[in-house]
């Protein structure tokens, strides 16, 4: 049955031209119901998991490795759960059943961890970090925490974030590979985000000591009782340079690819799975790295900057993030927000929490050099009581409810850069905004 599952699957795949949807794999598990495990998998196997930044590392381990000479599978379409993953793996073999690339990435849902694990043997589990996440499906990190836990192959090696004390201590008796960032002039003594996921120690319960924050609770910090702190990082980044953009990793310098510092812990995780598989040439391969457009784009028009940033809704971290990094961005600025949570509003069987957007860092739109908030789509009251609650300033704050109007309520006038931070399924509005935008200006 397996064979007949592979060829169909690919005639399948290939009649459909390789769409961006994992039918071909649904197709091959329901011809042979155990095709995980007839399905021959490359020599290394790499999985990737974690809160923010899986698609991004995947897709950083895919370009890389193609630029330097390897043959890659993977499921960077999005389709992370057992048939995208299948439709991966098959891509991988020929006819035959005889695997045609070196690699796999493999991106996998954090509570998919006990299904996808023990089918796919991965050589490295890569997990980027835990934060709170959507509420409905994923609870608490210490929920998604035990649900990777119980997946995870004893002999599998993890690359682990030494920064991020949750999800660094997954995997006790596994062989594991830390990754970190070591103090930055931009940290700080006291954490401003409004989320910190984790506050006491694990192990006693007392009180942690921070020596500094990153972000949230990615940073360094110690238990004065029982000593608890963060493991030491093998892959240690220590400097970054925004302005000759590189940055030191272990000495030694690569290019840096996107300055936000959620993509650079995504540059640095990849770079260490790429040194720990004997990768030769990074450096050369970063020149023409970049971050799909879909996720960060920036053009430039008559003298403003245009960028654009995608943030996952209903994840306050991720939303967060984006909000800091253009409160970060040098000049003045005008914002366009539109996070509608479109994908709940569809299914019917689904009711929309909006309590996220309270543990969102909607305090740095105060900022001086942002001059205007404009929010689109139909929940934007709600977002516009948030930021108001926030402190920003009312007469700073417009609402549109049709996203693609937001662009109307811009000013232009003394401003160095217009952002647009939007929601996954809102790329097709956000490349109609910013064509909007481009006829004004031009
Ligand atoms: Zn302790």
């Amino acid at each position: 049955m397996f064979y007949i599952s592979l060829w169909l699957s690919k005639v399948y795949l290939f009649l459909t031209k390789n769409k961006m949807n994992d039918k071909a794999g649904s197709l091959a598990l329901k011809l042979d119901k155990n095709f995980y495990k007839h399905i021959n998998k490359p020599g290394i196997v790499i999985a990737v998991t974690g809160t923010n930044g899986k698609t991004t590392t995947c897709n950083f381990l895919v370009d890389l490795l193609e630029k330097n000479g390897y043959k890659v599978t993977s499921n960077r379409e999005g389709a992370n759960f057992l048939p995208g993953i299948a439709k991966a793996l098959m891509k991988g073999v020929n006819l035959f059943n005889k695997p045609k690339v070196d690699v796999a990435i493999i991106e996998f849902d954090e509570l998919g961890s006990k299904k996808v694990l023990p089918l796919i043997k991965p050589t490295y589990v890569a997990v980027t970090n835990l934060f709170s996440d959507t509420m409905k499906r994923n609870a608490h990190t210490d929920y998604v925490f035990s649900k990777i836990e119980e997946g995870l192959p004893k002999d599998t090696v993890l690359f682990l974030n030494a920064d991020d004390l949750i999800s660094s201590q997954l995997g006790k008796d596994n062989p594991k590979i830390y990754f970190g960032i070591d103090k930055l002039k931009t940290d700080s003594k006291v954490n401003h985000s409004l989320v910190q996921d984790i506050r006491v120690c694990p192990k006693c319960y007392t009180p942690l000591e921070f020596d500094y924050f990153h972000y949230h609770h990615l940073g360094k910090a110690r238990c004065p009782k029982c000593g608890f702190t963060n493991p030491t990082p093998k892959y240690n980044l220590t400097d970054i340079d925004y302005k000759k953009r590189t940055i030191t990793i272990n000495k030694e310098q690569y290019l840096l690819v996107n300055d936000g510092l959620f993509n650079i812990y995504n540059e640095l995780l990849a770079i260490a799975i790429l040194k720990e598989i004997g990768v030769k040439n990074i450096n050369e391969s970063l020149k023409t790295l970049e971050v799909v457009k879909t996720r960060y784009n920036k053009i430039k028009v008559k003298n403003i900057e245009i960028i654009s940033q995608m943030a996952k809704g209903q994840n306050p971290i991720a939303v967060s993030r984006a909000l800091d990094y253009t409160k970060n961005l040098e000049g003045k600025k005008e914002v366009i927000i539109i996070l509608d949570d479109v994908y709940d509003q569809k299914a019917l069987d689904r009711s929309e929490v909006m309590s996220w957007i309270y543990d969102s860092d909607f305090e740095v739109l105060k900022d001086d050099n942002i001059k205007k908030v404009i929010i689109g789509g139909f929940r934007a009251y709600d977002y516009k009581v948030r930021i108001l609650m926030a402190g920003v300033d009312e007469k700073k704050i417009f609402v549109s409810p049709l996203e693609v109007d937001t662009y109307k309520y811009l000013d232009f006038k003394n401003i160095d850069k217009i952002i647009i931070i939007h929601d996954i399924y809102l790329n097709k509005k956000t490349n109609e905004i910013i064509s909007k935008i481009k006829d004004v200006l031009e």
